[in-house]
């Protein structure tokens, strides 16, 4: 490594770019940078001709996923979100819950409870009496 110079450069500071350069800054053997632009501001948009894929304040995260391996996956990630806001001081994470519905009794329901039940995740049955009216 040159004084001046970095051992790797992340071409991109969206969700993918932003995550590698964290993972490669924590290694102290290595010069890391991330390189491109910021969310633009109202004005910067009319000018701005690169975009990230979506620009919010808030991004939906869950474990429930047809696919097991992305479930598994997102349950780690969700189980290092607490320890990546302490590093960063910034509070990004509100487990807020969600509803979802399905037919009683169909695939999709049965595939749910199994997801729900195979990662341990509390939930509420709202199917039978006035439950859902009463929530
Ligand atoms: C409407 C919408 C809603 C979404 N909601 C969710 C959600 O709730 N939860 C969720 O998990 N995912 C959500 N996604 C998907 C998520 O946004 C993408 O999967 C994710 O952003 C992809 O990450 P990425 O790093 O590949 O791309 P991006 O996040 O798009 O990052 C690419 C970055 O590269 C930069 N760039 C491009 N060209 C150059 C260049 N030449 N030089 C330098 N920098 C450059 C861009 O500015 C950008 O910052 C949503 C997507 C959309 C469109």
């Amino acid at each position: 490594m040159s004084e001046d110079g970095y051992d790797l450069c992340v071409i991109g500071a969206g969700m993918f770019g932003s995550a590698a350069a964290r993972h490669a800054s924590a290694n102290p053997r290595l010069k890391a940078c991330v390189i491109g632009p910021r969310e633009p501001t109202a004005e910067e948009r009319k000018e701005r001709e690169i975009f990230s894929s979506h620009y919010d304040e808030g991004r939906i995260v869950q474990v429930i996923e047809e696919n097991f391996s992305i479930s598994v996956l997102s349950k780690h990630t969700i189980n290092r979100f607490r320890e990546l806001e302490k590093l960063s001081g910034i509070k990004f994470y509100n487990p807020v819950g969600f509803l979802l519905a399905a037919e009683k009794g169909s695939k999709d329901a049965i595939n749910l409870l199994q997801t729900l039940l195979s990662h341990n995740i509390a939930f509420s049955d709202l199917s039978d009496g006035d439950a859902f009216k009463k929530r």
